[in-house]
């Protein structure tokens, strides 16, 4: 709901808030805030807090570092836990340059951008549904995390055996008391791994979302001496982390990717836009898999996709359409991970599906059998072909891909590529364990 400023200051001042922090993400999807006395909220609801955004990853340089936070009415949200100076309220907010313009390296505002080209191609929603993965670990005696995890449970575990349960309800909880509808919640495959999935929203709602929910799970985990972690793949030879995401497009109140007559009930629409995230894929990998570690998750063996294709039937490509029809209508992307900053994977999402409706693009057929068992010849016949298997080769295929590329602006794209490029070089030089392990005795 957006309220009026006056609301606002109402709500505040009925449920005792005494603190009201102002959220944003910065280039990687890292929460920022800057926290207010409730006595600045006014000045906070005009647009006229100011922060130095030289000091924020992907930001700006010093000489150009006055940014303003413009709170979004509608995020309002008063945490439901209480602190010991009284309750704390959060507003997500845009960032805004010293005349009041966005400034183009807030993922939020690329997001919009992007949500903006699809009002205008005559979608009225685009609704995105994510089904975040994570694990949980023990914390050790002086509360840093270990590598232990804390059950030995499979997929839909049941207590006992299930010792995260407590910890995931509690989790559901405190979701539940922050406004979000939670449709499942259950042990994954990997021990100590679980998932927790809440209704879809709009592209920039899901987004804010998904900010939370990764704050909310964190530190409800503290809580019951767990470490909750969204890294994609934390442990070798187990499943990684991955997050699903569910996409579709409304056009007069009206799913745009349902149409009974058409080929599996999908729309030419549908049918397009799984063409432009085919297209798009390995470009937006980077942006969906942005750490050198999210690449030991897209691997064979692990439920995890690595080849680029779409299935009505088989779970295992890139983009699965799930069976529901009619309103439910949707396409699955099953690359995108936990790691990721979500405004800016689902605008590139968004942007490659959109490319395809642009370009009437056809989807190549449905590969309804499992890839894996795929001979090399077979696979190149079909013209399937693999995700990027490392950070280095997405971040090429991104720099490479103009769609992509335009949907992100030049002041993220150059900061992004920037930083990962630096990552990318660290990871490489680095000599592991594991190397030592193989050479150091024969050689
Ligand atoms: N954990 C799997 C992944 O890495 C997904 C498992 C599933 O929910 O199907 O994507
Ligand atoms: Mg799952
Ligand atoms: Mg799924």
């Amino acid at each position: 709901k957006e309220y009026t400023k006056e609301e606002i200051l109402k709500l505040a001042e009925a449920n005792d808030v005494r603190y009201v922090r102002l959220q944003f993400t910065d280039l990687l999807g890292i929460v920022k805030n800057v926290e207010i006395p409730v006595d600045q909220l006014p000045k906070a609801l005009d647009n006229r807090i100011m922060f130095d955004g030289s000091s924020i990853q992907g930001f700006v340089r010093i000489e150009e570092s006055d940014m303003y936070l413009a709170p979004d009415r509608s995020t309002w949200l008063v945490f439901p836990w209480d602190t010991p100076q009284g309750r704390v309220a959060r507003l997500i907010c845009d960032v805004n340059l010293p005349d009041g313009t966005p400034f183009a390296g807030d993922p939020r505002s690329v997001l919009k951008r992007v949500c903006e080209k699809a009002r205008a191609m005559g979608f009225s929603a685009f609704n995105v549904g994510p089904e975040p993965e994570f694990f949980l670990f023990k914390l050790d005696e002086n509360g840093k995390p270990t590598l232990d995890l804390n059950d030995e449970g499979g997929y839909f575990d049941w207590a006992p055996v299930d010792l995260g349960e407590n910890c995931r309800r509690d989790i559901v909880l405190a979701l539940e008391q922050m406004g979000f509808e939670i449709e499942a919640s259950h042990h994954e495959v990997a021990p100590g791994q679980h998932e927790i999935d809440f209704r879809y929203a709009e592209a920039v709602e899901a987004a804010d979302n998904l900010t939370t929910f990764r704050l909310v799970v964190k530190s409800v985990a503290r809580e019951h001496g767990l470490h909750a972690t969204f890294m994609p793949k934390p442990l070798y030879g187990i499943n990684g982390s991955g997050m699903h995401t569910h996409l579709s497009l409304f056009r007069d109140g009206q799913n745009a990717f349902y149409d009974p007559e058409g080929e599996m009930g999908l729309s030419e629409t549908a049918l397009q836009f799984v063409a432009g995230l085919l297209e798009h894929a390995r470009a937006f990998t980077a942006i969906c898999n942005p750490l050198v570690n999210s690449y030991k998750r897209l691997v064979p063996g692990y439920e995890a996709p690595s080849y680029i294709a779409w299935s009505g039937k088989n779970r295992s490509p890139l983009v699965r359409v799930p069976a529901a029809r009619g309103m439910s209508t949707r396409v699955e992307v099953r690359s995108p991970d936990p790691s990721c900053n979500p405004y800016l994977a689902i605008a590139s999402l968004l942007a490659a599906g959109l490319d395809g409706i642009e370009r009437e693009l056809e989807p190549p057929p449905p590969v309804n059998r499992n890839i894996y068992m795929m001979t090399e010849a077979e696979k190149e016949e079909a013209g399937i072909r693999s995700l990027p298997s490392n950070l280095n080769e997405a971040l090429d295929a991104l720099v490479r891909d103009g769609v992509i590329m335009d949907a992100l602006g030049d002041h993220v794209l150059l900061h992004f590529i920037e930083a990962k490029r630096i990552e990318w070089n660290m990871f490489r030089t680095q000599v592991t364990e594991w190397e030592r392990e193989q050479y150091f005795s024969i050689y």
